[in-house]
């Protein structure tokens, strides 16, 4: 399993995209490569029926070609079909298999899309002159598939359009294709590039809106509207999927619980929307301080307790990052009056270094910060608790889960 985290605050990138638009049809990175890997994702099944469909295509002009077309030019015909289209679509459809989609077909349908282009292209050119706008015809079709079936983003299909548009044009001027019919089928292209550019741009803008819609929404459930941070409830999913990375890879996850010292007089003195503030810049004070590591998140794990989950942290750096969060909202200098432990706003911190392992659960290490939280409030406040987890029985070959009963905790604290 891949673990990905929800996207962070940061993303109300889509937020700002939105407000901001995208008329060029890109977005800032990392957005962009995040939209076009999901569209990527999206599109394999309708790209391995579009693919399908040209080889049917393909298959069903050859057919026609036998019968309707003069013998005496069908060399060209037969070349471009069996060296260049045939290949091209056997290419692509394995492109479209489970195993090379993701790193090879963006890459193969730009390459092979205007060199079929450029076949069908040939085929008109070397056509005898009654039949090059039987073949030339088929030059619609390229366009209609390059813009609207084979997952090709917009710019890539105009791309592709323009190089199959100059090919056309180079072989009107450069063989013996009579003018008119050239001209009239450069004209019958154009039109139909132009509603392909303006379909095509109009579908990929809605798609990119539609991408950026979900970001938002999904942003919305997953993070708390005051501090940003990651909610409850995606607390509790990021989490039960850190630990079983952290199970198979056999690591330790530290998970560190914080709250605000004297929070209640806080709000009671300054007023519960000074109390926001101070909550919101402690939470960003926080998340600064702890999320050193990709893996690494911070939540709202209620009221004014936080929570930073640290993958693959030992119990020195769980503490390291413990002492650093003390610190980092010590020097907000929040001012604080009624509290009792400096005059200005500090936090308890408790924390616990886990073999994931060792535990079936994250809620038994989670339990284990709250109650070294409530030690490091216990022995004054502003400070950190370490509560070390001490299994009764260490097997380091232990592939099931130590029951917690009957093991020790050591506690260490710091300042
Ligand atoms: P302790 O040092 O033991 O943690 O004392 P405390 O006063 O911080 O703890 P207590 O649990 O008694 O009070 C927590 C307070 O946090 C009460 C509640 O009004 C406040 N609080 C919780 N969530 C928010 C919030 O979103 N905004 C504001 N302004 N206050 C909040
Ligand atoms: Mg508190
Ligand atoms: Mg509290």
């Amino acid at each position: 399993m891949a673990l990905t985290k929800p996207s962070s605050p940061s993303s109300s990138d889509a937020a700002r995209t939105l407000a901001k638009g995208f008329r060029s049809l890109r977005f800032d990175e990392p957005l962009e490569s995040e939209f076009r890997a999901e569209h990527r994702a999206r599109m394999r099944g309708w790209n391995r029926v579009a693919i399908w469909l040209s080889a049917c295509t393909v298959l069903g002009y050859a057919v026609l070609d036998h019968f309707v077309l003069s013998t005496e030019h069908a060399r060209v015909t037969h070349i471009v079909r069996f060296a260049m289209h045939v290949p091209a679509v056997v290419i692509m459809l394995i492109c479209t298999s489970k195993r090379f989609y993701t790193r090879w077909y963006d890459l193969g349908i730009s390459l092979v899309a205007p060199l079929f282009g450029i076949g069908i292209v040939l085929m008109a050119a070397f056509s005898p002159p009654a039949e090059v706008p039987l073949v030339g015809g088929r030059l619609l079709l390229v366009a209609f598939f390059f813009y609207f079936m084979i997952g090709l983003r917009f710019r890539e299909a105009l791309r592709a359009n323009l190089i199959v548009f100059a090919a056309l044009t180079v072989a009107s001027l450069a063989t013996a294709m009579p003018g008119t019919t050239a001209g009239y089928l450069l004209f019958t292209l154009f039109v139909a590039n132009l509603i392909g550019i303006v379909g095509s741009y109009a579908l990929e803008h809605a798609n990119r809106t539609a991408f950026l819609e979900h970001r938002q929404l999904t942003e919305v459930a997953t993070h708390d509207g005051l501090t940003t941070l990651l909610n409850r409830a995606a607390f509790e999913d990021q989490i039960r999927r850190v630990w079983q990375q952290a199970q198979r890879d056999r690591q330790t996850v530290s998970v560190i619980m914080i709250d605000i010292d004297y929070f209640k007089a806080y709000n009671d003195r300054y007023g519960h929307i000074a109390g926001d503030d101070c909550l919101r810049r402690v939470s960003s004070a926080l998340r600064d301080a702890a999320r050193r590591r990709p893996l690494d998140f911070v939540a709202r794990y209620g009221g004014e307790e936080l929570v930073a989950v640290l993958y693959g942290a030992d119990k020195a750096y769980g503490e390291s990052i413990s002492r650093g969060l003390l610190t980092a909202v010590r020097e907000l200098r929040i001012p604080h009056a009624d509290s009792q432990t400096q005059p200005y706003v500090t936090v308890s911190v408790g924390v616990v270094s886990v073999d994931a392992y060792r535990m079936a659960t994250h809620d038994a290490a989670v339990g284990l910060a709250d109650q070294a939280l409530y030690a490091a409030k216990k022995q004054g406040r502003d400070r950190f608790v370490v509560t070390e987890h001490v299994p009764a029985k260490v097997d380091p070959a232990a592939t099931t889960v130590l029951p917690l009963r009957g093991e020790a905790f050591r506690e260490a604290s710091g300042s």
